[in-house]
C-alpha cells in the first residue's frame, strides 16, 4: 500500500450496523468510503449452516470471546459475552431471531431524545416505515410488513410437537397464540421469523456488503484494527456541525490502524463512524481519551473529551435458562444423541434445507406482562427443543426443552471499562445484573410463570418434570438465589454510548447523553457513533432489527447532511 489513504468517510466495523452504512453511504458515486473490520471474511461453511451458532459462538474465528468481570448478582459467576468478529459482525453468529422491539419501547425514545421521528408512526412517527422498507417479508408487503428492502424475513422451517404443545399450554395461562410478532404490540406467543433465506442465515453482511462489495469508491479492510480515532483542532465549523457537534473543539480526521503486521493511518475527509458495536466502540472510544474523567485518570489516559455518560450506562437482557424434562415427544438432544438420525438431519438439510439444521436455537416465542402495571409486554420467553446441563456444555442425551424467561426492561446497568490503555487489550464488562430489587422481583415472577405453563394441562401428556431450577426451590428467597444461579446473558448489549436530547449548544441536561439523536458525539465533530451503543433505553425483545433501524436512521440523516 503507498501514498497517503484518504477517503470521505470511514466506518469502523462491519457489523449490523456497519454493513447497512457501507450499503448506504457508497451509493454515492463521489464518495470514496472505507469499512475496517478487525475480524475476518464471512465464508466459513458454519457461519451460513443455521445451526452453526454451535461452532461459532466461542470460538475465536468469529467471537471476540469477552468474558464478564465476577457478576456479584450471579454467584460471582463470570460469564461468556459472544460478540461477532468478521464481516456481518454479531449479526453472522446470532440465533437469526427478527424482532423489532414494541412501539412502546420508540415513543420512549421520541420522548427521551426529543426526536418525533423514533416514534413507531402516527405524526412524524417513522419507525414503522423504516422498518417495513428495509424488510424482504416472506408473506409480502402489508399493513405491517414490506418485500423490496434487503433483510429477508422467513418462517422457521422446522416446528415440533412438543413446542406446539407448549404454545396452548401458554394459553391456558392467559398467552394467547399470535400469528407473528412484529406489529407494535408482542403479547402472545409465536413462532419467532428468521433472518434466513432458503434454510441459510441471512446475516447484515448477506443483506447489505456483499451486495455492494463490487462498488469501486467502497474498500473494504478485513483483518484490520482499529486502535484510535485521529483528531485535530476543530477549526472550520461546517454546514453539518450541529446539536452536538455545535461549538466542538475536535475534530475527527482518520484513524489508526493495525494492518497486516504494520500502524498505518487512514485520512477521513468528512466523517468517521463507530460501528464497533456496544462493547468494541465505547472501549475505542475510552482508550484514546472520551470518555468518564476520573476513569481515564485511573489509567493515565489524557482526556481530550470529558464524558461522564460512560458511567453505568451498559444495558442488557439476562436470561434464565429453566429445563424440564420431557415424554413421548422428541426434541434435539434425542436426534443429536442417534448417529444414525443425526445422519438423517445432515441428509435432510443437504437435499431439502429443511430440518433441525435449520433451526435457531429458540424456535418458539412467548411475550407477556410481568403484571398488569407495566405499560407493555415486559417478560420475553425464548422456548427451545433441547437441553443442556450448562450453557456451552454438550446437550442431554434425554428428551427435555430449555424455557428460558427474560425480563425485558431491566433496571440493572453495568458499564464498559477500560482495563488496560493499550487498546489491544480487552475491556472489562460489568453487567451488575440483578442489582436491583425490580429485577430481582420480576425474575422470580418470570420463574413462576414459567412453572405455571408447564403445569397447564397442554403438556400434562408429557410429564414435564422440573430439572432446573428444581422443585424444591419455592421460596422468594430460594427463588431469588436461583436466578442468580440460572441467570447468563442473552446477547444483547447495548447504550453505552447513548443518544439523549442535546440543544443547539452542544449541551445535554442528562449527563448520560453521549449522542444527539443523528447519532453526533458531543464536543467532537466529525464522530458519530452507529451501532447498538446508541440506544437510549433497551429495546422490549431482540436488538438486531432496532440496531438496523438506527443505521438506516443514521445513512438518511447523513445524506441528507451532504
Ligand atoms: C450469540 C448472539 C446471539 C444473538 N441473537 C440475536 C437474535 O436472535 N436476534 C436479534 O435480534 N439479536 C440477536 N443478537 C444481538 C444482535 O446480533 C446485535 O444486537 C447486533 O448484531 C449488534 O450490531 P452492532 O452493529 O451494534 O455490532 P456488531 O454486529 O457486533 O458489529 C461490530 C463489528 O465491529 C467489529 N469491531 C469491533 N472492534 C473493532 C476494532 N477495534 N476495529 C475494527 N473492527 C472492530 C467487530 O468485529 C464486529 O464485526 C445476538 C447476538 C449474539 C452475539
Amino acid at each position: 500500500m503507498s501514498g497517503p489513504l484518504e477517503f470521505d468517510t470511514i466506518i469502523v466495523g462491519a457489523g449490523s450496523a456497519g454493513c447497512l452504512l457501507a450499503n448506504r453511504l457508497s451509493a454515492q458515486r463521489g464518495q470514496r468510503i472505507l469499512l475496517v473490520e478487525a475480524g475476518g471474511e464471512d465464508d466459513w461453511f458454519w457461519i451460513k449452516i443455521p445451526v452453526g451458532y454451535l461452532f461459532t459462538i466461542a470460538n475465536p474465528r468469529t467471537d471476540w470471546c469477552f468474558k464478564t468481570q465476577p457478576e456479584p448478582g450471579l454467584a460471582g459467576r463470570s460469564v461468556h459475552y459472544a460478540r461477532g468478529r468478521g464481516l456481518g459482525g454479531s449479526s453472522s453468529i446470532n440465533a437469526m431471531i427478527y424482532m423489532r422491539g414494541q412501539s412502546y419501547d420508540f415513543d420512549q425514545w421520541a420522548q427521551l431524545t426529543g426526536d418525533a421521528r423514533w416514534r413507531w408512526n402516527g405524526e412524524n412517527g417513522q419507525t414503522l416505515s423504516i422498518y417495513k422498507a428495509l424488510e424482504n417479508y416472506f408473506g409480502g408487503a402489508n399493513d405491517w410488513h414490506g418485500e423490496t428492502g434487503e433483510i429477508r424475513v422467513e418462517t422457521p422451517r422446522v416446528k415440533w410437537k412438543i413446542l406446539d404443545a407448549w404454545q396452548q399450554a401458554a394459553a391456558q395461562q392467559g398467552i394467547p397464540s399470535i400469528d407473528e410478532f412484529n406489529r407494535g404490540n408482542n403479547e402472545g406467543c409465536a413462532y419467532f421469523h428468521v433472518n434466513q433465506r432458503r434454510g441459510r442465515r441471512w446475516s447484515m453482511a448477506d443483506a447489505f456488503l456483499h451486495p455492494v462489495r463490487h462498488r469501486e469508491n467502497l474498500s473494504v479492510f478485513t483483518n484490520t484494527r482499529t486502535l484510535q480515532v485521529l483528531f485535530e483542532e476543530n477549526r472550520e465549523r461546517r454546514p453539518s456541525d450541529q446539536s452536538a457537534w455545535a461549538n466542538a473543539t475536535l475534530r475527527a480526521r482518520g484513524v489508526r490502524l493495525l494492518k497486516d503486521g504494520q500502524i498505518i493511518e487512514a485520512r477521513a475527509r468528512k466523517e468517521v463512524i463507530l460501528s464497533a458495536g456496544s462493547i468494541g466502540s465505547s472501549h475505542i472510544l475510552q482508550a484514546f481519551g472520551i470518555g468518564d474523567p476520573n476513569h481515564l485518570a485511573e489509567f493515565y489516559v489524557p482526556v481530550r473529551q470529558g464524558l461522564p455518560g460512560f458511567v453505568l450506562i451498559l444495558q442488557n437482557h439476562l436470561q434464565l435458562r429453566t429445563v424440564f424434562k420431557i415424554k413421548n415427544a422428541c426434541t434435539v438432544n434425542s436426534l443429536y444423541a442417534n448417529p444414525l438420525s443425526r445422519i438423517g438431519m445432515a441428509l435432510q438439510y443437504g437435499l431439502l434445507r429443511r430440518g433441525p439444521m435449520t433451526m435457531p436455537p429458540s424456535t418458539l416465542g412467548a411475550f407477556t406482562k410481568s403484571d398488569p402495571s407495566q405499560p407493555s409486554a415486559n417478560l420475553e420467553w425464548h422456548v427451545q427443543p433441547l437441553s443442556l446441563p450448562k450453557f456451552g456444555e454438550p446437550l442431554h442425551e434425554f428428551d427435555a426443552i430449555t424455557p428460558s424467561v427474560c425480563n425485558l426492561r431491566p433496571s440493572s446497568r453495568g458499564q464498559v471499562l477500560l482495563q488496560h490503555s493499550d487498546p489491544l487489550q480487552a475491556p472489562s464488562i460489568y453487567c451488575n445484573y440483578l442489582s436491583t430489587p425490580d429485577d430481582l422481583d420480576i425474575a422470580v415472577k418470570g420463574i413462576e410463570a414459567t412453572r405455571a405453563i408447564m403445569k397447564a394441562e397442554a403438556l400434562a401428556a408429557y410429564a414435564p418434570e422440573e430439572l432446573l431450577p428444581g422443585p424444591a426451590k419455592v421460596s422468594q428467597q430460594d427463588l431469588e438465589q436461583a436466578a442468580r444461579e440460572l441467570g447468563t446473558t442473552i446477547f444483547h448489549p447495548v447504550g453505552t454510548c447513548a443518544m439523549g436530547r442535546v440543544n443547539n449548544e452542544g449541551e445535554s441536561e442528562n449527563p448520560f447523553t453521549v449522542l444527539d439523536t443523528s447519532f453526533r458525539l458531543r464536543g467532537v465533530a466529525g464522530l458519530r457513533v452507529v451501532d447498538a451503543s446508541a440506544m437510549p433505553t433497551i429495546t422490549s425483545g431482540n436488538t438486531n432489527a432496532p440496531v438496523m433501524l438506527m443505521a438506516e436512521r443514521a445513512a438518511r440523516d447523513i445524506l441528507a447532511s451532504r
